[in-house]
């Protein structure tokens, strides 16, 4: 089965219980968004893009983790020369993020951007906007229209210190409305507060009224605790109602953290059955073996492979065995080494390097199960 395929099947075996929101779909190359699509995970690279061999090394960890869509910054003409390079090579659909020059990109769309993200409130009036939007039809990519609190236009920051919700959603339908009238639909919107609840409610209330597919996320959530935290309360609100079709989150820090993140939060929320859950114990005295270390690992490597089911690491005799065989697979530390559980039952003793024997017997497991 191909990771489309099992992406999808699985999803809608999971999302039964969310009824999501109509929205149209676009298409980011081969990855959709919107219109039943399953919610993806996107993130951002943090190096230069002109510094194409430090972005492809971030866009290649990054899909390894499970990011399905990169954005880039193009912030000058060096990041659009390397951005042609960079489309090239990726293995997931790169969106070029464009902020005051429309001439980077109309740019961006001819060197092979799968999308663009731009703020119409900043490229420059109606004109300027107009020369985007021609671009992006003529390469047949859609366009995010991302609205952020902290860029908000001159005259709506008054009723942005009462209503920032509401503040949101009026720069995001001005944006809506004139690039309507150019006759363009291929449209994404997200609307974005660093403050968790301004963004639920100005995405409840764009998505009361509008079609569109909704890139969600709270920006600039903060350090990787406390912002990974922030985000899931926001994500889990609005995707619970079934708002949401493509997710952010956005920390200070190394970008796979983010990804980490927002495949925990679609995971537990039941909207992706392809992301392996991974159960560990916070371990304690008793510990035979290093299960944060393990556990770093599945994140790292398995998460990313998109082959569902559940693995456990516990780190002694106490729940490790009922744990371990709950799962899929599992792994309970014990005198001497760790015992490997599949399927409930005892397969053998691990020692050594029991960290790169596990991941090995995880990822030949989950690639050899059969569902
Ligand atoms: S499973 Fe064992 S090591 Fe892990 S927290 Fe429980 S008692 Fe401690």
């Amino acid at each position: 089965m191909t990771r489309e395929k099992r992406v999808r099947s699985s999803c809608e075996s999971m999302m039964k219980n969310v009824k999501r929101r109509k929205t149209r779909a676009v298409r980011y190359g081969d990855v959709g968004v919107g219109g039943g699509f399953p919610i993806t995970i996107q993130s951002m690279t943090t190096a230069r893009t002109a510094d194409a061999r430090a972005v492809m090394r971030e866009i290649r960890a990054l899909a390894r983790a499970g990011c399905e869509l990169v954005r880039v910054a193009v912030k000058d003409r060096a990041d659009v020369e390397a951005l042609s390079a960079v489309c090239a090579r990726s293995p997931i659909p790169v969106i070029a993020d464009v902020h005051f020059d429309y001439r980077l990109a109309v740019a961006s769309a001819a060197a092979g951007a799968a999308g663009l993200r731009i703020n119409p409130g900043n490229i420059g009036g109606a004109d300027k906007v107009r020369r985007v939007v021609d671009a992006a039809a003529a390469a047949a990519i859609p366009i995010r229209i991302g609205v952020n609190s902290g860029s908000i236009e001159r005259d709506l920051r008054s009723l942005a210190r009462i209503d920032p919700a509401g503040a949101l959603c009026e720069s995001a339908a001005r944006s809506r409305d004139l690039v309507e009238r150019m006759g363009f639909r291929e449209l994404v919107f997200s609307l974005k507060s660093p403050d968790a609840m301004v963004t639920v409610e100005a995405n409840r209330a764009f998505a009361a009224g509008n079609d569109y597919p909704l890139h969600i996320g709270v920006t600039e959530a903060g350090p990787p605790l406390s912002g990974a935290a922030k985000s899931a309360v926001a994500l889990a609100l609005l995707l619970r109602e079934g708002i949401g079709d493509t997710v952010r989150v956005s920390l200070s820090g190394d970008p796979v953290r983010e990804v980490t993140v927002a495949a925990a939060v679609l995971s537990a929320l039941g909207l992706r059955a392809d992301i392996t859950r991974i159960v560990s114990c916070p371990t304690c005295g008793r510990s035979h073996i290093d299960v944060s270390k393990i556990a770093a690992r599945l994140e790292r490597d398995i998460i990313g492979l998109h082959m569902g089911g559940t693995v456990a690491v516990m780190g002694c005799e106490v729940n490790g065995p009922g744990e371990a065989k709950d799962a899929d697979i599992g792994l309970a530390g014990s005198c001497g080494g760790a015992i490997l559980f599949e399927k409930g039952r005892v397969v053998r003793s691990l020692k050594g390097n029991i960290a790169e024997e596990f991941i090995f017997e995880v990822r030949d497991f989950l690639r050899n199960r059969g569902d």
